[in-house]
């Protein structure tokens, strides 16, 4: 299974906005850290902020932050708020597969990826930058 690059990319900007402390870095800043595109990081930001998961203070001294909830967030929610909840596989659409009405293949990986999604519930934004990781997170952006 592979995450889609904007699901990735919310994770890394989290992860990146949990080690901050009180800096509060511009989403600019956050997308020339990661090695992104400033538009897709911006994008990115915009859906975290809707979920309550970052703020953003504008103007002058403004910046992003992690929530107290982007904070305890789970990488399960996460995952599962940006893939949507499509299969893995495209069944139907305009080309749908002949197996589709009695595919018992399309219920097991629909379960794998129940699994999958699960294995991610109980771990929060704060268990991915505890060591090595956070550590690394700081250091990245900041070498002279
Ligand atoms: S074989 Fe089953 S899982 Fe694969 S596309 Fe067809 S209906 Fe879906």
């Amino acid at each position: 299974m592979r995450l889609l690059r904007s699901t990735d990319l919310a994770l890394r900007v989290l992860m990146r906005l949990a080690v901050e402390g009180d800096a509060s870095p511009t989403t600019r800043g956050v997308a020339e850290d990661m090695d992104v595109p400033y538009t897709h990081t911006a994008k990115v930001v915009a859906e975290l902020q809707h979920m309550g998961l970052v703020d953003a203070r504008r103007g002058r001294g403004g910046g992003l932050s992690l929530s107290d909830r982007g904070r305890t967030a789970s990488v399960g929610a996460v995952v599962r708020a940006f893939e949507g909840d499509g299969d893995v596989v495209e069944c139907e659409g305009a080309n749908p597969c002949p197996l589709n009405s009695a595919c018992r293949l399309r219920g097991a990986l629909r379960r794998a990826q129940e699994a999958f999604y699960a294995s991610l519930d109980p771990l929060t934004v704060g268990d991915m930058v505890t060591d090595p990781t956070g550590p690394l997170l700081l250091q990245i952006g900041r070498a002279p």
